[in-house]
């Protein structure tokens, strides 16, 4: 038996790097051998934009963190989005014809991983969205 893939997400990376288990998908992301950043997009303090690789299939990601600070809190509140793009997005992007601000747009029909750690949680809830989404610079 193989992994189950949804139909959304069909064509993009690979068990590990895609895995139908969000939590796994995000352990390889983290791994020091999984998912490795090729090229810096945008490299503010709260708002980092990279293009990463899968070490086992190359295939292509696109990574938006964003962060608020918390003036109140002791932890801010941290937000990542993981999108598999196509090796031309990836180009596009990295050549500046793509910006960090449309790579949300990709999201439509595409599976993408999602970390939201808010404020105030214990941990950062990891789960599989889809979809357009919003990219927030952070402040
Ligand atoms: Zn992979």
């Amino acid at each position: 038996m193989g992994p189950q893939y949804g139909s959304d997400h069909a064509g993009f990376g690979c068990a590990a790097c895609c895995a139908e288990d969000a939590l796994v998908a995000g352990e390889h992301h983290q791994s020091r051998n999984g998912v490795r950043v090729e090229r810096l997009i945008q490299d503010d303090s709260h708002f980092i934009v990279s293009v990463q690789r899968c070490g086992l299939c190359s295939q292509a990601f696109v990574s938006v963190f964003t962060e608020y600070v918390d003036w109140v809190g002791s932890q801010d509140a941290q937000y990542r989005t993981v999108l598999p793009i196509t090796d031309a997005e990836a180009d596009d992007l990295m050549a500046g014809r793509l910006s960090p601000h449309q790579v949300g747009a990709l999201g439509d029909g595409r599976r993408h991983l999602k970390s939201d750690w808010p404020s105030g949680a214990d941990e950062p809830s990891v789960y599989w969205g889809s979809g357009v989404f919003a990219v927030h610079e952070g402040f």
